[in-house]
C-alpha cells in the first residue's frame, strides 16, 4: 500500500502567546498608528526597527506596508526613475519586476544557474546596461556574495538586495541584506515573520534611509524615527521627495517583535525540516539536489529539486502523483499556478530568451516546509517524493 501523507502544506503555525498578549495590548490603546503616542511613549513600530537594525546590525532601519514596497521605496531611494534599466533575476517572485515597473523602470533579467542562485557570469556580462541590481535571495538560496560584489562594485553598480526568503540567513557569517547598499524584507504571512502583510529595509546609507523614511509617509515627524539618520539628512529632502503613503501600523509591529526575538529557533527548525528531506533525497537517482555552500548560513523554509532526465510529461505525472499522495510540489516549469517567478511570464517586460534558464526552470520542482511538520513528516514526504520520482 501506497502511503499517504495528511499534513497541510499552507498552513501557518499561530502566533506565539507573546505575540498575541503585545496584540492585546496595542489594541487596547487604540493608538494604531506609528505617530500617534503619548508623553514618553515608544511606538512598537520604533521598537521594531530598532530591534531589527541591532539584530542584522544595520545603522538605519525602516518598517512598511509589505516586502515590495521596500523594494520599491528602496530603488527609489537609490534614484531609479522611469525608463531606467535595472538587472534583476530572471526566476524570482512577481513583486521583484513588479516593483521596478512600478516605477517606470525596465527590469534587465540576469539567469539562474541549477544551484538556483544569479548566474554571476550572466550579470557580468550585462553589467554595463544598468547603474542597479535589484538582487533577489529566491528560495532562499544565497550567491557568492563575495564575487559578486567585487563585480557589481567595480563596474559602479549599486545593489539592493531582496531578502524576501532569507530572513536570518547569511553568507560567510554577513546577514542578507548587509552586502548591499540596502536590504528588503518581507513579513507576510508564507516568509520567515508573520504579520500577514509587512515589509523592512535596512541601509548604512543615511541619504537612501531619509528618502526611504519619507517616501513611505513620514509628513514632518521623521524625528520620531530612531533607527534613523540625523535630523540634517532630511533637511534638503524633506521638500522634495514626494509621500507614497506605505507605513506599517503598531498592530503589526507589536506580533512581529517576539516572533523576532524567535528567529533564530524557527530557523534551526525550518533546517532541520529542510535537512531531513534533503537526507531522504540525496542519492535518488535522476534527481538533483541544489548545491549548498558551507558559506552559505541557510534559513531552508522551503527545499528546490531538479529533475533534468525526466522530460515534462513525466514530471507532470511524478506532481500529480505526489498531490494524490498529499505532497504538494510546486512546478515552475509548467503553467503558471497561484503566482509567476519566470521572467517569461512578465510580458510588460520584453526580455530575450534564456535557454540555460529556460532549461533549469522547465524541471525544477519546489515544495514548503511548514513550521507544522516535524521530521518524520518529512521522511515520509521524501519517501513518497522518492517512489514517485523513480516511477
Ligand atoms: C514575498 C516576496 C516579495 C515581496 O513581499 P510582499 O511582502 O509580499 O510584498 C519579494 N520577493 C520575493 C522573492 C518574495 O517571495
Amino acid at each position: 500500500m501506497d502511503d499517504i501523507f495528511e499534513g497541510s502544506f499552507t498552513e501557518p503555525e499561530p502566533l506565539p502567546e507573546a505575540a498575541r498578549e503585545a496584540a492585546m495590548a496595542v489594541l487596547g490603546r487604540g493608538r494604531l498608528h506609528r505617530y500617534t503616542t503619548v508623553q514618553g511613549e515608544r511606538a512598537e513600530t520604533v521598537l521594531l526597527e530598532e530591534d531589527f537594525a541591532a539584530r542584522v546590525g544595520a545603522r538605519y532601519c525602516l518598517a512598511v506596508a509589505s516586502g515590495g514596497y521596500a523594494i520599491g521605496a528602496a530603488l527609489r531611494a537609490c534614484g531609479v526613475g522611469p525608463g531606467e534599466r535595472v538587472l534583476t533575476n530572471a526566476f524570482t517572485l512577481a513583486p521583484v519586476p513588479g516593483a521596478i515597473a512600478a516605477l517606470g523602470a525596465v527590469p534587465v533579467y540576469v539567469g539562474v544557474t541549477r544551484d538556483l542562485v544569479i548566474d554571476l557570469d550572466d550579470l557580468e556580462a550585462k553589467l554595463d546596461r544598468a547603474s542597479v541590481l535589484l538582487l533577489s535571495h529566491m528560495r532562499g538560496h544565497i550567491c557568492d556574495m563575495t564575487r559578486l560584489m567585487a563585480l557589481c562594485d567595480a563596474a559602479g553598480v549599486r545593489v539592493i538586495e531582496d531578502c524576501a526568503h532569507t530572513m536570518g540567513a547569511d553568507w560567510d557569517g554577513v546577514p542578507t541584506g548587509r552586502w548591499g547598499a540596502a536590504g528588503c524584507f518581507s513579513t507576510q504571512t508564507y516568509k520567515h515573520v508573520n504579520s500577514g502583510e509587512g515589509g523592512l529595509l535596512i541601509t548604512d546609507d543615511a541619504d537612501l534611509a531619509a528618502r526611504a523614511i519619507l517616501l513611505s509617509g513620514s509628513y514632518m515627524l521623521y524625528d520620531r524615527h530612531t533607527a534613523a539618520p540625523p535630523a540634517e539628512a532630511f533637511a534638503d529632502l524633506r521638500f522634495e521627495v514626494p509621500n507614497v503613503s506605505g507605513r506599517m501600523d503598531n498592530l503589526r509591529a507589536a506580533i512581529l517583535r517576539p516572533q523576532l526575538a524567535d528567529l533564530d529557533v524557527a530557523a534551526r527548525r525550518w533546517n532541520a525540516l529542510h535537512d531531513a528531506v534533503a537526507a531522504g533525497l540525496a542519492e535518488v537517482p535522476g534527481l538533483y539536489l541544489p548545491r549548498r555552500p558551507a558559506r552559505e548560513g541557510y534559513v531552508a523554509s522551503s527545499i528546490q529539486f531538479l529533475l533534468p532526465d525526466h522530460g515534462p510529461a513525466r514530471i507532470a505525472d511524478v506532481v500529480a502523483r505526489c498531490a494524490a499522495r498529499g505532497v504538494a510540489l510546486k512546478w515552475f516549469g509548467g503553467d503558471p499556478a497561484g503566482y509567476t517567478a519566470r521572467y517569461d511570464h512578465w510580458r510588460y517586460a520584453r526580455a530575450e530568451p534564456m535557454p540555460a534558464t529556460d532549461a533549469t526552470l522547465a524541471c525544477l520542482l519546489d515544495m514548503r516546509l511548514p513550521l507544522r511538520f516535524d521530521t518524520d513528516d518529512c521522511a515520509t514526504i521524501a519517501r513518497i517524493i522518492r517512489q514517485e520520482a523513480a516511477r
